[in-house]
């Protein structure tokens, strides 16, 4: 089967010299739900950038769904990003000016999803992550766990091949980051594809597959 997401000897190196990712090769395929763990700066969140496309590798390939994205331009990459995969992080990333149902709405932005059917999807994804009756409170008026399934919500509302999280339950505590781990397990359950980056341990030892980096390379994976 076709990965969903596939990392070919990618490097990255930023301006300065640092190279955050070394040779590292990865496919993630579809239905998983993989863990990437390992000690702060040793690349966690740049491989997750550049298997997301939002960032490029210097060098090596990354596919989607077997197509490489080296050679598309920026436009066509963010439709296909819009489209495909959907994005979870640690401080949430929500807007504050607008309800959690407008902010879930916003990830169909880019899904070439008409307008008319927007709302009704948002309330969808919102009634999906137990927030239903939470769908027009702004962020300030939620919890932040609450503000992450809005942000998981928003994540899977045009349903994507792929959620990337990058710490997911960085910001939130235990119980709470314990919650949304079950959330995004619930999800996998469901069908969707997720990577997520943790350097929580206990949370990682929960997931079906782990891959461990150090200084830019995968140095352990394990399964369940
Ligand atoms: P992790 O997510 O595991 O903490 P990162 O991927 O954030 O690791 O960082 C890997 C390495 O790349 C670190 O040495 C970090 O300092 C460096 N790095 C990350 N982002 C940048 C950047 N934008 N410019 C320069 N160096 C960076």
């Amino acid at each position: 089967m076709t990965p969903v997401l596939h990392a070919e000897h990618v490097s990255r190196v930023y301006p300065g010299g640092v190279r955050a990712l070394d040779g590292v090769t990865l496919a993630v395929e579809a239905g998983e739900l993989l863990g990437i763990v390992g000690p702060s700066g040793s690349g966690k969140s740049t491989l997750l950038h550049v298997l997301g496309t939002l960032d490029r590798p210097s060098t090596g390939t990354v596919s989607i769904a077997g197509q490489p994205v080296t050679a598309l331009g920026d436009t066509a990459l963010s439709r296909l990003r819009g489209r495909r995969i959907g994005f979870v992080f640690q401080q949430f990333h929500l807007a504050d000016g607008l309800t959690a149902a407008a902010n879930v709405a916003a990830g169909l932005l880019y899904a070439g999803v008409p307008r008319r059917h927007r709302a009704g999807l948002a309330r969808a994804a919102l009634e999906r992550v137990g927030l239903g009756h939470r769908a027009d409170h702004r962020p300030h008026e939620l919890s932040g766990g609450e503000r992450q399934r809005v942000a998981i919500a928003r994540a899977v509302v045009h349903g994507p091949d792929v959620v990337l999280a990058d710490e997911p339950t960085g910001a939130l505590d235990t119980a709470t980051g314990r919650a949304v781990l079950d959330l995004l397990m619930e999800l996998n359950a469901q069908g969707t594809t997720i990577a997520v980056i943790t350097h929580d341990l206990a949370l990682a030892a929960a997931l079906p597959r782990r891959i461990e980096l150090r200084d830019g390379h995968i140095v352990g994976e394990e399964r369940r």
